[in-house]
């Protein structure tokens, strides 16, 4: 199983152009990267520009929880899907804390992404508040638990992968990011719950590390964390530096 860098753009770029140009300064640097995939994620109104790829996927940063219909504003999985996306961000923070996105929401929009094909990467995380009051690990549980309530084993038959990042909001573009000893912890949770939500093997599941990911951490959330891969926001959009996490993620991964 390849690891996992996932670039989430968020809302940037703002011209088609520079989207164009981040993009290529990307897409042609992770050849011959062995050991990982590359996953772009753009506003999905850059996705067109960006079907001429060889070495990088796509993803959507988010998806509607219903199929189709009258919704404005809304974007499918299958819309997704058929734009050459393979995976999507599902229950980013931003979303649940800005768009005030709940669980159940989040585990509507898993259910559309698995029937449209799309592999899912499901965000959970803690607040600094749940951190302090000791209610991380409840809340992380829980946040998983819900994500994948009522998803039998059928539902993953169109998908490869399911990915859940750890994000913990606290560390999320702050240029604090969570130690290894924590997020070490927080990963063994997640495999947890995890393997006792789905008993038998349904997909395979990869772990994400997500919040301040740059090049000093990348190789601690690897190496010493034991997470498949990362969900990085504000170095994806410097390309040396989200270039160089890539290669630090390679070269841990083969050792
Ligand atoms: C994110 O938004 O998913 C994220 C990890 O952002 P950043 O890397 O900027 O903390």
């Amino acid at each position: 199983m390849k690891s996992l860098v996932v670039a989430n753009w968020k809302m940037n770029p703002q011209t088609p152009k520079e989207a164009e140009e981040l993009f290529r300064s990307i897409e042609g640097k992770t050849q011959g990267v062995e050991g990982v995939e590359v996953v772009i994620c753009p506003p999905a109104i850059y996705l067109p520009l960006m079907i001429q790829r060889n070495y990088c996927s796509l993803g959507g940063q988010n998806c509607f929880w219903l199929e189709k219909g009258a919704y404005t504003g809304e974007i499918s999985s299958l819309m997704l899907k058929n734009s050459y996306c393979k995976y999507v961000i599902i229950g980013h923070s931003e979303r649940r804390i800005d768009l005030a996105e709940t669980d159940g929401v989040v585990n509507m929009k898993i259910i559309t992404a698995l029937k449209a094909g799309l592999n899912p990467i499901v965000c959970v995380g803690e607040t600094a508040v749940e951190r302090e009051e000791g209610r991380a690990i409840a809340r992380v549980e829980d946040q998983i638990e819900r994500a994948f309530e009522d998803i039998s084993s059928e539902d993953f038959l169109q998908v490869g992968s399911v990915n859940i990042a750890y994000e913990p909001i606290w560390a999320i573009g702050t240029g604090n990011p969570c130690d290894s000893k924590t997020a070490l912890e927080m990963r063994l949770v997640a495999v947890e719950r995890i393997k006792s939500l789905f008993k038998e093997k349904v997909a395979t599941f990869r772990f994400l590390y997500g919040g301040s990911a740059n090049v000093e951490n990348a190789e601690s959330f690897i190496k010493e964390a034991g997470y498949d891969g990362l969900l990085v926001g504000g170095a994806s959009l410097r390309p040396d530096e989200f270039n160089r996490i890539v290669k630090i993620v390679s070269s841990v991964r083969k050792i």
